[in-house]
């Protein structure tokens, strides 16, 4: 049997998260974007319904939601504000890693923490000099004696001017491409650590920005994972933090669909309401079941991932489609909205501008169509 209904307590799940989110965040989401301000009120009151720690198991702080329940989670808190909900996401990428991979001392100093909404803690991957081709990172780590100096700059990292600490990939033999890769967890008040910021044009309360390590010392049990196995570990959480990313644009533009629905049914030109016209109701129509497609195939991804199927080439899939369509349709809902759309005082535009970052972050169209073709024609194909 083939069934497609999601079950009582997802259904309740997803009920709780909206109403959360259309009450406490949406109105308040354009107001951390022009303060450019980590929302932690926010956070906190997300911590207490167990959105910091979703799939962290129990034993760790953590909601011990199944991949399903954390998809629901990220398509409605991105209904109410994408920037919390990538904060949710973030958090749900390295909770996979450090859970995952993560030594005793690292579970209980940062994972524990981070579960309960008490410390954010990055993912530190790209480098100025290499962003999809990430098996060229560029950063070292050099042990000596009881201790590893990691010594290099990432740039383009989230949450990087908030986080308490980073998980930061490395190269422990800069002879080898990924299989010289290893992931260490970095606190970011450790001597010869500095942040900056950027302006980007959006995600602005995320606090993105580059992370210097200037010979920073940590302890091996800080290290993450056996030495070479870092970009098979982040490769396999990003298979989950993909397909979330692509609900969390989804959310984020059925909201705006919605609301667009409700404005062209009252708004009048030449006599008729404006959902009267076929101009106006296509595209809606349109994006409405293009948008109904890719959510679907999100959730057949996590439930791949929940029976411990493969499901490479659908994240990668996800993550291609997801934040396409959605900016697709936020744009048109703008434009369908008049002047009115392009103010700030709807949030569609800074929907729009926070959308399109992630056609970029973990990964860009390009990137999971190499993905997409490597799994489809074959590895040896593949063009590196
Ligand atoms: C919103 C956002 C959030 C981010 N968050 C993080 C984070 O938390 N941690 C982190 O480590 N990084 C983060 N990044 C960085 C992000 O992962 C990189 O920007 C991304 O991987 C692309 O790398 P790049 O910018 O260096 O572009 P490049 O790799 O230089 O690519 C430039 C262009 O060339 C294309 N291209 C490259 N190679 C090929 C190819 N073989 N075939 C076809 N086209 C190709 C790319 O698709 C792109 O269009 C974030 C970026 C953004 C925008």
């Amino acid at each position: 049997m083939l069934d497609f209904s999601f079950s009582t307590e997802q259904e309740t799940m997803r009920r709780l998260f909206r109403d959360f989110a259309e009450s406490v965040l949406l109105p308040r989401y354009r107001e951390w974007d022009a303060k450019e301000e980590f929302p932690w009120e926010q956070w906190n009151r997300m911590a207490e319904i167990g959105l910091t720690g979703m799939t962290i198991s129990e034993q760790y702080g953590g909601a011990g939601m199944g991949y399903v329940e954390a998809g629901i989670a990220a398509e409605e808190v991105g209904r109410g504000d994408f920037n919390c909900a990538y904060a949710v996401i973030l958090n749900g990428l390295v909770g996979e890693i450090l859970e995952r991979h993560g030594g005793d001392r690292v579970k209980k100093e940062f994972l524990l923490p981070m579960a309960k909404g008490e410390k954010l803690i990055a993912l530190a991957l790209t480098e100025p000099g290499t962003g999809s081709d990430a098996a060229a990172i560029k950063t070292t780590a050099v042990r000596e004696g009881d201790h590893y100096i990691i010594a290099g700059e990432k740039s383009g990292i989230s949450l990087a001017t908030v986080a308490h600490a980073a998980v930061v990939f490395a190269k422990t033999d800069p002879e080898q491409r990924s299989r010289g890769v290893t992931a260490f967890l970095v606190p970011l008040d450790a001597p010869g650590v500095a942040r900056s910021a950027y302006q980007d044009m959006g995600n602005r309360p995320i606090g993105r920005g580059s992370l210097f390590f200037d010979r920073v010392e940590i302890p091996l049990e800080y290290r993450v994972g056996d030495e070479g196995q870092g970009f098979y570990g982040a490769m396999n959480g990003f298979d989950f933090s993909r397909v979330l990313i692509a609900l969390q644009c989804i959310g984020a533009a059925e909201k705006t669909l919605e609301e667009t629905v409700e404005y062209v049914r009252q708004r009048q030109a030449f006599g008729k309401p404006l959902a009267a016209f076929e101009g106006v109701s296509f595209p809606i129509a349109e994006h409405h079941a293009k948008l109904e497609m890719a959510r679907w195939y999100g959730y057949r991804a996590l439930w791949l991932r929940d029976e411990n199927l493969p499901h490479t080439t659908e994240a990668a899939a996800c993550k291609w489609l997801g934040p396409k369509l959605a900016a697709e349709a936020i744009h048109d809902c703008l434009l369908l909205h008049g002047h009115y759309g392009y103010t700030r005082d709807l949030p569609i535009e800074q929907r729009l501008r926070d959308v399109i970052g992630l056609e970029i972050g973990d990964g860009t169209a390009h990137t999971q169509k190499i993905v997409i073709g490597r799994e489809v024609i074959g590895r040896e194909f593949r063009p590196y």
